[in-house]
């Protein structure tokens, strides 16, 4: 039986990050992976020491140790997940003392438990530490010169190999590990102010809220429904299970659940060919009065560029027109399917794709491509006399659920 696993290694990817910036990443970062544990019902110490960070595992973790790395797959800031084993330095005072013997044992044991026949491998070593004597060539050409020795692997390939044996020396020991993972990458949720975005059931838009988290951002929800809402039913509403998905990447999040019956209500008789863009400004000032209340700097929406006819960059203008937030379009610039391998990605993808009536796709069938913001605003005036009014009864009936970590909390 090979050493147990007693360590999880984090790495960051943003190594620009300088000073002050750099330790609030690493606080932020520290809480949300306790906080992300936790709520996966795991309680192992976290620790940040010389710009790394690692998670004690505990002799009896068990099944856990594969959900705290499911978890820590979702959290933003993360660049590299591994599992490892770790051998403490010996400290005494002197350049430490270095002993290449367990490690040679375990990276031995480890490759004939992975013995794949044909493929080839690399042991790399990686010496932080530079007080330990040996150097990190010989090092790694000891050891794989063990494995071909006592395992039946017989091929070597340093430039891309199959399987690679990674020795990571730093300070306060060594690190040993077969498995790394990619994270999300990014930055950590927490770090770079709120945004609330406008979420559909469809594709785009929980790919468009989970880019924003993965940039740092706290996000928040908003959707509009067809039918009125009810507080018994709505946690089983479709969107509110894309929330809660989203929700192992944001953390923490609300979803704002509103009806879209008083605008509509407001449209009813009148024939303007405009209908979308006209929901999507009211849209936008409802949003504009949720960020006010909840500090939320931007609204986010799904809009790539073109993808449908309501996307033309003159309804966007339009649509920005109605609010003075930024809206921010992470997905302005991509192809469906790159949308859709993401979605996939961050498991939302399976949701989005069941029967759901959007409101919007019951406004018109086909939305105008053309659209300028002087008529838009004449319009409204005519048809919407009353659009704070409208916008205050929208609100009024307004139900909020809150997510954290992949769950519905009460
Ligand atoms: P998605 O896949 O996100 O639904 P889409 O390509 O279907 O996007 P539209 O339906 O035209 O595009 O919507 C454009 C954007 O408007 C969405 O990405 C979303 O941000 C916002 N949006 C659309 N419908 C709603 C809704 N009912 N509630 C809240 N926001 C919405
Ligand atoms: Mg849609």
């Amino acid at each position: 039986m090979t050493t147990a696993i007693n360590r999880i290694l984090i790495q960051y990817g943003e190594l620009t990050l300088k000073g002050r910036n750099r330790r609030d990443f690493e606080r932020v970062l520290g809480d949300n992976i306790r906080h992300r544990l936790r709520r996966a019902g795991i309680d192992w110490g976290v620790e940040q020491r010389h710009q790394r960070t690692y998670i004690n595992v505990p002799a009896d973790a068990g099944e856990r140790l594969a959900a705290a790395l499911d978890a820590l797959s979702q959290v933003a800031g993360i660049a590299t997940i591994a599992p490892t084993v770790f051998f403490e330095a010996e400290r005494t005072g002197q350049p430490h003392r270095f002993d290449p013997e367990p490690i040679e044992r375990l990276l031995v044991a480890w490759a004939a438990e992975r013995h794949t026949p044909g493929a080839s491998f690399a042991v790399r070593v990686n010496r932080a530490d530079k007080r330990i004597p040996a150097r990190s060539d010989q090092l790694a050409r000891n050891l794989g010169a063990a494995i071909l020795r006592e395992t039946a692997w017989d091929k070597v390939n340093l430039s891309r190999p199959d399987q690679q044996f990674n020795v990571d020396i730093y300070e306060e020991g060594t690190y040993c590990h077969v498995d790394k993972r990619r994270g999300v990458g990014g930055l950590p949720v927490g770090t770079a102010g709120r945004v609330l975005t406008l979420l559909s059931g469809g594709i785009d838009s929980p790919v468009a809220a989970y880019l924003l988290a993965k940039r740092g951002c706290e996000v928040d929800f908003v959707h509009f429904t067809a039918t009125r809402v009810q507080q018994t039913r709505a946690a089983e509403d479709l969107v509110a299970r894309i929330a809660r998905q989203l929700s192992c990447y944001t953390l923490r999040s609300r979803l704002h659940l509103l009806p879209y019956t008083h605008f509509d209500l407001a449209l009813m008789g009148h024939n303007t060919g405009f209908d979308v863009v006209l929901f999507r400004r009211f849209m936008a000032r409802v949003a504009e009065r949720i960020a006010g209340e909840s500090g939320a700097l931007a609204l986010v929406s799904g809009d790539s560029l073109g993808q449908v006819a309501s996307q033309t960059l003159e309804n966007l203008v339009s649509t920005s027109d109605a609010t003075a937030l930024p809206f921010l379009r992470p997905l302005i610039g991509m192809d469906k399917q790159e949308i859709v391998d993401l979605a996939r990605r961050i498991g939302t993808y399976e949701l989005s794709i069941q029967p759901y009536k959007d409101c919007c796709a019951l406004l018109s069938e086909n939305p105008r491509t053309r659209s300028d913001v002087a008529t838009l605003r004449a319009m409204e005036a005519e048809i919407m006399p009353n659009m704070d009014a409208l916008v205050e009864q929208t609100l009024a009936e307004r139900i909020c659920l809150h997510f954290d970590s992949g769950e519905l909390i009460d």
